[in-house]
């Protein structure tokens, strides 16, 4: 830190992403929860047409695209009432970037944000760069959310109520019927449902659109749609709140999606069909290395995401996750108390995971000796 660094950021702890190792080296990495399957290849090809014309800004309000996802999204919506239109989503550098604006629209000193202590990392760091006051309320011990608790801290005034369904890192889902009962406790509020990982089977909460004009789903193009690398995420949400978004938007970076990107999503959305193939390939991998995990004697937690949150009774997660990056496979670990004994796995493909699933082994029968 300069010393020119401002009073306001000094005590800022920063996020920390998952370790993105250099190119060339040889590992399986699982610690990111990126797709293992590539882009289609439409999606590269218009990525490389569009590089042709990088010496052009890039549409700042990305219509294509917006027009694109609502057609997309309606299929989603059924026959809720809610019929996405352009005007209700918002599009920027991936979800990361949608979940700032969005802390940074709906919450601050005067308006706390709420969210469980078991979820992902960057809403504490977001809460503290907007100077939010914040409150982790502890999951149950099954790990699950109660409305209640959200409906309390409501009651003593508005709030920004951010959840990820399903929840990172444990992959448990709280059900487009929980989320309701959250949005009914919280009418006052502004409620963030963070969709990350919603494609890969669990329940999408976008139909509650047509009852609930403080709702924002988050979603991104980095999981299910092969894009990490590629930055593009977007919030579904009624027109109002979109303008607010925009608002901040305008006032950092418009041009916060580059053309490559906007094209490569774009494609991407055309392909959806391939996208939901590999998502569907994706939980059938991980329904079968859940049993062979438990098989090897270790706690998975039943995941509707791409990822799974395991441990052993006996080993400790430091151990295992040592033991695997030692035969070249890289896991994710948190050292929050409650989850420091717990690998975060990325469900890659199914050779991928019988390597891991042989290591793991390995390692656990070696532990025992
Ligand atoms: N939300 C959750 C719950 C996540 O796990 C992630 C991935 N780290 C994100 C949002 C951000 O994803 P991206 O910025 O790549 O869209």
């Amino acid at each position: 830190m300069s010393g020119y660094l401002t009073n306001r950021y000094r005590d800022l702890t920063a996020y920390v992403p998952g370790e993105q190792p250099p190119a060339g080296m040889k590992v399986i990495k699982l610690n990111t929860n990126e797709s293992p399957y590539p882009p289609a290849p439409k999606v590269l090809k218009a990525a490389e047409e569009a590089a042709g014309k990088l010496n052009l800004y890039p549409d700042p309000d990305q219509n294509a695209l917006r027009r694109a996802l609502a057609e997309s999204l309606k299929e989603e919506a059924g026959d809720s009432g809610f019929v996405p239109k352009p005007e209700n989503i918002f599009i920027s550098n991936g979800s990361d970037d949608i979940l700032n604006f969005a802390f940074g629209a709906f919450s601050d000193s005067d308006v706390p944000a709420v969210f469980p202590d078991v979820t992902y990392g960057f809403y504490t760091v977001f809460g503290d760069l907007y100077g939010t006051p914040y409150k982790e309320i502890p999951l149950k011990d099954d790990w699950t959310v109660d409305t209640k608790d959200y409906a309390a801290e409501c009651a003593e005034g508005r709030r920004l109520v951010v959840i990820a369904e399903p929840n990172a890192p444990t992959g448990i889902t709280l059900g487009k019927e929980g989320i309701r009962r959250l949005l009914e406790g919280c009418r006052n509020s502004v409620v963030v449902v963070d969709e990350a990982y919603v494609d890969f089977g669990a329940e999408t909460s976008l139909g509650l659109l047509a009852e609930f004009d403080n709702l924002v789903i988050c979603r991104t193009f980095s999981k299910s749609y092969s894009l990490a690398g590629a930055r593009l995420g977007f919030a579904v949400a009624h027109e109002s709140l979109i303008k607010d978004l925009e608002l901040i938007k305008y006032s950092t970076n418009p041009y916060s999606v580059n053309r490559m990107t906007e094209a490569a999503g774009l494609a991407a959305v055309e392909e959806k069909d391939y996208y939901m193939a590999n998502c569907a390939k994706i939980a059938a991998t991980r329904g079968r290395v859940t049993e062979e995990l438990r098989a090897l004697g270790m706690e998975v937690l039943p995941s509707k995401a791409n990822f799974v949150f395991a441990r052993h009774p006996e080993v400790s997660g430091e151990a295992l996750a040592q033991g695997l990056r030692e035969k070249g496979i890289i896991v994710r670990r948190f050292s929050k108390e409650r989850i420091r004994n717990y690998l975060r796995i990325t469900i890659g493909t199914d050779e991928q995971m019988d390597a891991l699933v042989k290591a793991l082994n390995e390692l656990l029968t070696g532990e025992r000796r």
